[in-house]
Order: structure tokens, then C-alpha cells, then sequence
């Protein structure tokens, strides 16, 4: 069935990469919920979705282009260590926000540390990679007034206050 606006579509997934390894899943727990429309999952997860039945399963693979990117080797670039607090210890695979000139924010990883010369990359964990989703689609529901004002779900898997 296609989804409405303001509606909350939940399902199962597991989350595999191209050898078949497990990165994430929500079997053995509460389904994961999102509002629909709205670009809080992969488009074309969320298309998928909206074609199947309640209860049905499907695997879907996506190639990078069609999940977090392409990996490219030019996110990859050296900040100094006066670019970040002073009193954090820096270590490779820390997690940082860049604010850009437009005041957006960019997540981004620490990859080496060097004295004062940081490496970091601000390609998505899972770019470069084709991911396999393992889903099964388990309906939907009407948002509630306070979901559509905070423009997530709320509950067991979604956003808690
Ligand atoms: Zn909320």
C-alpha cells in the first residue's frame, strides 16, 4: 500500500554488508518507526515498503549509489588539533559535528591523529558499500499530533524525550 503523510510506517531489519556480515538489526527487538514522506530512511528502503503486505518479507540490496554514497577520497582531509576543544583527548574513530560556513552540520571521524595534524573523513560509515536489507514490514499507524509537530516517532524504537 503507498503511505500517507503522517502516517508511521514500522518494520523489521537486518542490515548486511557485501559478505554477509550483520551491522545492524531490530529483530530481537521493537520494529524501527518512521514517519512517512519525510526522508528518515533510504528512499528507495521506503519505496520498497510501500509495495508489500503486512507481514511480507523482502530482501533488498542496494548498490552505495542508491544508500549512503559513494566513498570518496576527497571527505578524507587534515583539520589541526587547535580546530577542536582543547581539553578533549583526541583518538582515531571519535565522532565530532563540523558546523560548514551555511551553518549546517557534518558528522564526521577521526581517523589518525599525528601531533597537531588530524585526520578526518567525512564519508558516511556505510559509504562505498552495497547493503542488503532483510525487512519485513509490520504496518502502519497514524502519527500522533505530538509526532508530526516533533517530526519523529515516538515510542519502544523511536525518539524518547
Ligand atoms: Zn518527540
Amino acid at each position: 500500500m503507498a503511505f500517507q503523510t503522517n502516517q508511521v510506517v514500522n518494520f523489521h531489519y537486518t542490515l548486511k554488508n557485501e559478505d554477509g556480515a550483520v551491522l545492524e538489526s531490530t529483530v530481537d527487538n521493537e520494529p524501527m518507526g518512521f514517519l512517512a514522506g519525510q526522508g528518515q530512511i533510504l528512499p528507495k528502503l521506503e519505496q520498497a515498503l510501500s509495495e508489500m503486505k503486512v507481514n511480507e518479507k523482502r530482501t533488498i540490496t542496494l548498490a552505495p549509489a542508491d544508500a549512503y554514497g559513494e566513498f570518496r577520497p576527497d571527505a578524507i582531509q587534515t583539520a589541526q588539533r587547535s580546530n577542536f576543544p582543547p581539553d578533549t583527548q583526541l583518538e582515531s574513530g571519535m565522532q565530532f559535528w563540523a558546523s560548514m560556513e551555511d551553518g549546517q552540520q557534518m558528522p564526521f571521524v577521526i581517523k589518525e591523529v599525528k601531533g597537531d595534524d588530524i585526520t578526518i573523513d567525512f564519508n558516511h560509515p556505510l559509504a562505498g558499500m552495497t547493503l542488503t536489507f532483510d525487512v519485513e514490514f509490520m504496518g502502519t499507524r497514524e502519527a500522533s499530533e505530538e509526532e508530526i509537530a516533533h517530526g519523529h516517532v515516538h515510542g519502544p524504537a523511536g525518539h524518547h524525550h
